[in-house]
């Protein structure tokens, strides 16, 4: 076992004593326990990067009048992962941002904006009621009206709902969930996108995609069409960086096309590169300067490997729960999988998230397998389970 060095502060070293027992054993919140940022720190400290005060506020695509940004590396990880959600070349913008909420916010603003500047209408937004809370929190903040439709049991907003509650006089603001948070269900977008191209009397549509979780894995799978904004036809994405790519505190992704960026209102500020259309004004340099080292660092390649490896384990996972007769559900492309709620002993012990749904009979708790994951670990989990199914 690690051993604690000292703060000099009793209560912050116990807290750290607990966070390095914990942590491996972390099963229902989707973090990424293996750092890929050793070599940073040492080159931060090295260098005194801590020591400096940078800030990354305006727009990392606009010419900054100074230097005491990292803006040059947010635009180059944009560049980066624009091709994996397939924007085109020339026709893309984003930041990095201070988490998956708020790419959403960014989606959502922009969305609302985008479809105002160009009907003149207030739009209304559909959402599916398995969907992320922090797409209603921020549909609320905003002053939306907000329509949620009903999702499948699996977890996959219903087409024909979606029609039912289509209001075709008025703009439509779409979230789709790719990797909603309970159940892991990924809406079909091609298929509600032909319920919406069903009214070519709606005025304007905009689709953005919360893809917190799977937005991280799935460019590096065989299935990287489900995140491809071309094939899907969305305007915009928001990813978690601390979820699949292990940054150590929240942050994320935000793209959407050049359109959408240029119908945004443009607040002419001349001290910050006269450019602000996003919402923050002070953004974080490290991030970028984090996100930019993994991608050179880490990288697609070994992403490929780690998005296989989980997505094998979660198929082991899931025979292992059925070899014990435990009842468990996953859905494809999928790294969540549903069980029916253990004591809460066990719950506690693993840190499994928890959800009611009386259309599973009640109680259900879920595991989200990440990178720390190995087949022992499951095995010492799984043989938990059935002693607490006994019990
Ligand atoms: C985790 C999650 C969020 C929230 O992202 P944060 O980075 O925690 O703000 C949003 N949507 C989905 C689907 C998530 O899984």
């Amino acid at each position: 076992m690690k051993t604690v060095k000292s703060s000099g502060f009793e209560k912050l070293d116990r807290w750290v004593e607990i966070w390095q027992q914990t942590l491996p054993k972390y099963f229902g919140y989707p973090f990424n326990e293996v750092s890929p940022l050793r070599d940073f720190y040492e080159w931060y400290y090295a260098n005194g990067i801590n020591l400096m005060n940078l800030n990354n506020a305006g727009d990392p695509f606009t010419d900054t009048p100074w230097e005491v940004s990292s803006q040059v590396f947010e635009r180059e990880v944009i560049e980066y992962f624009a091709p994996r959600y397939d924007f085109a070349p020339d026709n893309f913008w984003g930041l990095i941002t201070h988490s998956g909420s708020d790419g959403n916010n960014h989606g959502i603003y922009f969305g609302a904006n985008y479809l105002k500047h160009l009907t003149g209408l207030q739009p209304i937004l559909y959402v599916s009621d398995e969907a992320h809370y922090s797409n209603m929190r921020l549909a609320h903040l905003q002053n939306l009206e907000t329509r949620l439709v009903k999702s499948d049991t699996m977890g996959r907003m219903i087409a024909d709902d979606l029609e039912q509650q289509l209001d075709t006089q008025r703009p439509a603001l779409v979230v789709y969930a790719a990797g909603s948070t309970f159940k892991g269900a990924i809406d079909d977008m091609p298929t509600l996108n032909a319920v919406l191209a069903r009214h070519p009397e709606l005025p304007a549509v905009y689709r953005h995609v919360d893809a917190a979780l799977f937005g991280g894995y799935l460019p590096f799978t065989e299935h990287r069409h489900l995140v491809s904004s071309r094939l899907m036809g969305f305007e915009s994405i928001a990813v978690s960086g601390h979820k699949f790519f292990g940054i150590d505190s929240p942050s994320g992704l935000f793209l959407c096309t050049r359109e959408v960026y240029d119908r945004q209102d443009n607040f002419n500020i001349p001290y910050l590169n006269k450019n602000m259309r996003m919402i923050n004004c002070s953004r974080d340099p490290i991030k970028p300067l984090k996100f930019w080292w993994i991608v050179q660092r880490v990288g697609a390649e070994e992403w490929s490997r780690q998005a296989r490896r989980i997505l094998e384990l979660t198929a082991y996972l899931k025979q292992q729960l059925d070899r014990i007769g435990h009842p468990a559900w996953v859905n494809d492309y999928s790294n969540t999988v549903f069980m029916r709620c253990p004591s809460p002993e066990l719950a506690h012990q693993y840190q499994l998230a928890q959800n009611e749904d009386e259309r599973f009979g009640g109680r259900l708790a879920h595991v989200v397998v990440m990178q720390h994951f190995t087949e022992e670990n499951i095995d010492a989990f799984v043989r938990a389970l059935q002693q607490d199914d006994i019990r």
